[in-house]
């Protein structure tokens, strides 16, 4: 019946919405009465719960494009780590979201299908590049769905839906059968209606795999059992006057200034910290995620995946032509950008700097955590914009992941959970929490006291 229902409400909504590239329907409701038929075993903790998966996570025998037409026909032989988890746990996936291509954007208006729509107002985006999922489940499709976050994409487009949207630490997740863009900063986290769901589901995909060797050998706690409202009281948090800035519209401060003060009213401490080197982090950034994506986007040459030009004359020819058709403006954007970024002549200028200014900003976090249990601001400087805003001014949509990026960077937990609602034009705002390094559960025991 849920699964059921949950298609129900995609055909209600999507029309409008335009959340999904795939549907499952046909293989989701035989994996439910299945489930129905054969009763659940102990350990299936989501069986039969529906939920939708980004598209740039591998399903087996369901098609995978990451949005791009280059894999336009590509239908994975495998599942994903987080898939094979979420299947012993008897989820049920009902498809596959829309998203920026590649997970390159903050709207997914760079989808190479279709544009999503925020739920909120369809004049709106839904944020990047998780927005697919992220409207999924704003529009009431599912109670969850799977979310990539290279430099915000879950954060972000949490904040602007009004919904719960977790980063994990770096290494908690297995990228297995994620479709790589910057493998230093990629991991995989959900978008959910409320911290605890969010927090169960996180523990279903978490952990060790021989698969990725930069997941992390950590223990993964029961997040949702420990959740804990009262450990706020004496909670040290840290305000970096860069995420509270001018450069935040008023209307979200105002938001974020008052959940500041819910914090003080249950007993946590808040002062005034800075992170100087948050300045740099979107011009390095660009630089570092763009040449980890040029790459990785080496493999899409028109042999080994998915689409290829037709009438092509030679070798180079369907490497050349294979790209250029089959990749969108932004992908081709950042490939320039990471290449002539790692090229020979220009890699002390560009790539190295920029590593630098990453350790700079990592240290900057450090610093702050010495002495405080939690980082807290606005996600974004600004709530939903309208579609058409900033695509043609990639730099004006660069900008927009100021105040996410540089956690991707440091390699840290943080959430971004609805706090408020605009007085400028009703949109939800977005407060960000940051944690220390595999401290997830400070992270949601603080978003939790919004509950
Ligand atoms: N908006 C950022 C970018 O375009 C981050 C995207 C992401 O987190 N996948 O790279």
């Amino acid at each position: 019946d849920l699964t059921k229902e949950s298609f129900k409400q995609i055909k209600a909504t999507d029309d409008d919405v335009q959340a999904f590239l795939t549907l499952n329907e046909e293989a989701a409701l035989k994996r439910a009465a299945e489930i129905d038929k054969n009763g659940i075993a102990e350990d299936q903790l989501l069986a039969g719960i529906p939920l939708a998966v980004k598209d740039n996570i591998v399903t087996k025998g369901l098609r995978t494009t990451a949005a791009s037409k280059i894999l336009g026909n590509f239908t994975p032989v495998y599942d994903a780590t987080v898939i094979e988890k979420m299947n012993q746990a008897g989820f049920i996936n009902v498809g596959k979201t829309n998203m920026d291509e590649f997970a390159m954007g903050s709207s997914t208006e760079n989808s190479g299908f279709k544009k999503t729509k925020n739920p909120w107002d369809l004049t709106r985006v839904p944020g990047g590049s998780s927005g697919g999922s992220a409207a999924a489940v704003a529009a009431g499709d599912v109670l969850a769905a799977f979310g990539t976050d290279t430099g915000g994409s879950i954060r972000q487009p949490a904040s602007f839906n009004g919904i719960v949207g977790m980063k994990p630490t770096y290494g908690r997740v297995s990228r297995w059968g994620i479709i790589a863009f910057g493998s230093s900063f990629d991991q995989v986290g959900w978008l959910s209606n409320n911290v605890k769901d969010n927090a169960i589901l996180m523990q279903a995909i978490s952990g060790l795999d021989k698969h990725d060797m930069t997941s992390a050998n950590q223990e993964v706690p029961n997040w949702a059992a420990n959740l804990d409202k009262a450990s706020v009281k004496g909670l040290k948090i840290a305000v970096p006057e860069e995420y509270t800035s001018d450069a935040i519209d008023d209307d979200v401060r105002e938001v974020i200034q008052a959940a500041l003060k819910h914090f003080e009213s249950l007993g946590a401490t808040v002062d005034t910290v800075s992170l100087p080197h948050t300045k740099y982090g979107v011009s390095a950034y660009y630089i570092l995620a763009s040449s980890e994506a040029s790459s990785n986007l080496q493999r899409y040459d028109g042999i080994r995946y998915g689409f290829r030009a037709d009438d092509v004359k030679n070798l180079d020819d369907v490497y050349v032509r294979t790209r250029t058709e089959g990749f969108g403006d932004e992908v081709k954007r950042r490939i320039m950008l990471g290449t002539f970024s790692l090229s020979a002549g220009f890699y002390d200028a560009y790539f190295n700097k920029a590593a630098k200014v990453r350790r700079l900003i990592a240290d900057d976090f450090n610093k702050v955590f010495k002495d405080y249990d939690v980082i807290l601001g606005a996600t974004d400087a600004s709530t939903a914009f309208k579609i058409g805003d900033k695509v043609t001014d990639p730099t004006k949509m660069y900008l927009n992941d100021a105040l996410t990026i540089p956690v991707n960077m440091a390699g840290l937990p943080a959430m971004s959970l609805p706090a408020g609602f605009s007085k400028k034009d009703g949109m939800p705002v977005g407060l960000q929490i940051i944690g220390k390094p595999f401290d997830e559960q400070t992270v949601y025991d603080a978003g939790y006291v919004f509950e």
